[in-house]
């Protein structure tokens, strides 16, 4: 493009440019919009795809001749739990097959920590002065919610193409026992969809840990959601850390939210032997089994490991669209200015901007006036809180690839509305 930076503009062009940006941000306020782009949650198009589930299931047993209507089996049906074992790289007995939601299984197992700790903790978590977790951010929102709910301190690390800085988790955890736990979604990270490498998951697996109780968190909740032909293949960390003689480091979790139902879906946990029967003698006492039908009419619907790669085959031809839209709308806009990067993702639901620092509050602000909801400033940090108040989480899934445009458009308005603001402020502090 021929644009010119906004920052080498002068006074004088930088005036034009804001008033141009001013009417564009009127004509948007006049339309009169209403969209949300604030979660990532699969638009009713992706729910259609796993309709058929509604007639399952055929049968009223499952593979071994359980009457999956009664109660029982707290692990989880077989069938269920080799479709996703192959799927995750691990054994079905080092899988549970939980309820409707992975995030219930992650708290679950924080608080079992905190309560009980593991086989290896030298107490339980509440009872250690302090308990703090590693970070990767920009990160999921939720992630940091829960801890914070719990009272435990987070420390960030930056996180980068290849998943998060390797170099700087070792060096937290190398020598302070106060460090229990990192999160990390290696696949397509929620929301800067960087996929964890090799090396990196490797790195995290065999580093050493001064608390002998150490968790990685691994969510992979995207790990079968590709945009592209380029699939990404997660790494095998529970293989890495049982190599590298941390069998019970990962706690590794799934779930079919994004891939049939996102209120009614399957969540997985996969972990070490030991580590699933410790998960299950504490759920012992919170369940008496999970829902087995849905997990039944879930085995019907893929039939297989491979069904389930074709299943997304049908997100991806839904998805990807909407994505390529939020490429090509900030790129018409923002192209060559100078005001904002974002990520091009390959997987995942979410496209992470950088605006310029001390904006990002500005732009959400100014696109919730104009009808467009985007996630708060900041919410991909611990706290809310963004130190630089640049990174922005756009949600491109839910709404319908029509408004997808337009509200995209419109948010690129704001990013360069706010950023002309921004640098005329500079210049008149600077006179
Ligand atoms: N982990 C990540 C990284 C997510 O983005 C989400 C959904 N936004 C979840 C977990 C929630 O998973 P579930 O529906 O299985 O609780």
């Amino acid at each position: 493009t021929t644009r010119v930076p906004l920052a080498d503009l002068s006074p004088a062009e930088l005036e034009v440019f804001l008033d141009r940006q001013r009417a564009a941000y009127q004509s948007l306020l006049d339309r009169g919009l209403r969209l949300d782009l604030t979660r990532g949650k699969p638009s009713e198009a992706q729910l259609d795809l796993a309709d058929r589930l509604l007639t399952l299931p055929t049968t009223r047993t499952d593979a071994d001749g359980v009457d999956v209507r009664n109660y029982g089996g707290l692990a989880g049906i077989r069938q269920i739990r080799e479709i996703f074992g192959e799927l995750l790289q691990v054994a079905p007995e080092q899988v549970v097959a939980g309820g409707n939601s992975s995030l219930t299984m992650m708290h679950d197992c924080l608080t079992q920590l905190l309560l009980h700790g593991a086989p290896g903790s030298p107490r339980p978590w509440v009872r250690e002065e302090r308990v703090r977790f590693v970070c990767p951010v920009p990160g999921y929102d939720r992630h940091f919610a829960m801890l914070a709910h719990h009272g435990i301190e987070m420390v960030t690390v930056p996180m980068r193409e290849d998943g998060p800085d390797a170099g700087v988790v070792a060096a937290l955890v190398r020598d302070d026992p106060s460090v229990k736990g990192m999160w990390i979604v290696p696949t397509y990270a929620n929301p800067v969809g960087a996929v964890c490498s090799q090396e990196v998951a490797a790195a995290l697996a065999s580093m050493p840990a001064a608390a002998p109780d150490f968790r990685i968190f691994w969510d992979n909740a995207y790990a079968f959601h590709h945009l592209t032909e380029q699939e990404a293949k997660s790494a095998d960390i529970l293989t890495l850390a049982a190599v590298a003689g941390h069998p019970d480091r990962p706690l590794v979790f799934a779930s079919t939210s994004k891939i049939t139902y996102a209120g009614a879906g399957v969540a997985f946990l996969a972990a070490s032997a030991d580590n699933v029967a410790w998960y299950l003698s504490h759920q012992q006492f919170a369940s008496i089994g999970p829902d087995k039908v849905n997990q039944l009419r879930h085995a019907e619907f893929f039939g297989s490991a491979q069904g389930v790669r074709e299943h997304m085959a049908g997100h991806r031809a839904i998805l990807a669209p909407k994505f390529a839209a939020v490429q090509a709308a900030l790129s018409a806009e923002l192209d060559g200015l100078g005001v904002a990067t974002w990520t091009k993702p390959t997987g995942g639901y979410f496209v992470s901007v950088d605006v310029l620092d001390g904006t990002a509050s500005r732009v959400v602000a100014l696109a919730k006036a104009a009808g467009i909801v985007l996630t708060p400033a900041g919410a991909a940090f611990p706290h809310g809180h963004d130190p630089h108040d640049r990174n922005i989480r756009l949600a491109p899934s839910f709404p319908v690839l029509d408004d997808v445009q337009t509200a995209m458009t419109g948010v690129a308005t704001c990013i360069a509305l706010a950023a002309a603001e921004h640098l005329q402020a500079r210049h008149q502090t600077e006179r």
